[in-house]
C-alpha cells in the first residue's frame, strides 16, 4: 500500500509537479531571448570547450616539445604529434593535427599535457565544406 507522504504533496498533488507546471506558465509568459546571430553573438561560459589553441612562449615559440601525452590520451583518437629536434636539441611538433569533426571536446588533451601548451578557447565558429578543412594543422592551431 502506497505511503502518501503529506510534505510532498499540496492539495493532494505531487509537489514536484506543481513546481514543473509552475515553471512552464512563468516561462510561457517570458519573452522570448532571441540573437540575431551572427550579428548579435552570445558570449560563451569561460568553461566552454571550443576549438583547440596550441599555446606560445614569451619568445613567440611553441611551448609543445612533441612528448605525444596529448595524442596518447585522447579518446577520440584525433590527434597526431609528429616530433623534430633543432639542432639544439629541442623538441618540437614538425606535424601536429587535430581531426575536429570526430573531437568530442572533452578537454583530456589540455589536462594532460605537462607543458600547458595546448588548450580549448572558448571559439566555437568554425566552418567547412570539406572533411579536410576540419583537420587542423599545427600553423591553423597557434593562430586560433
Ligand atoms: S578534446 Fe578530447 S577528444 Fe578532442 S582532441 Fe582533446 S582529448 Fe581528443
Ligand atoms: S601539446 Fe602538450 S601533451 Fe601534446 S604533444 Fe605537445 S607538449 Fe605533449
Amino acid at each position: 500500500m502506497p505511503v502518501e507522504n503529506k510534505r510532498l504533496s499540496l492539495f493532494g498533488v505531487p509537489l514536484p509537479l506543481v513546481k514543473g507546471l509552475a515553471f512552464t506558465l512563468k516561462t510561457f509568459f517570458t519573452k522570448p531571448i532571441t540573437y540575431q546571430y551572427p550579428e548579435q553573438k552570445r558570449e560563451p561560459a569561460a568553461r566552454w570547450r571550443g576549438l583547440h589553441r596550441l599555446k606560445k612562449d614569451e619568445k613567440g615559440l611553441l611551448k609543445c616539445v612533441a612528448c605525444g601525452l596529448c595524442e596518447a590520451v585522447c579518446p577520440a583518437n584525433v590527434i597526431t604529434v609528429e616530433a623534430k629536434e633543432t639542432p639544439d636539441g629541442r623538441r618540437f611538433p614538425d606535424r601536429f593535427v587535430v581531426e575536429v569533426t570526430r573531437c568530442i571536446f572533452c578537454g583530456y588533451c589540455q589536462e594532460a599535457c605537462p607543458k600547458d601548451a595546448i588548450e580549448l578557447t572558448t571559439n566555437y565558429e568554425f566552418c567547412g565544406y570539406t572533411r579536410e578543412e576540419f583537420h587542423l594543422g599545427r600553423d591553423v592551431l597557434a593562430k586560433t
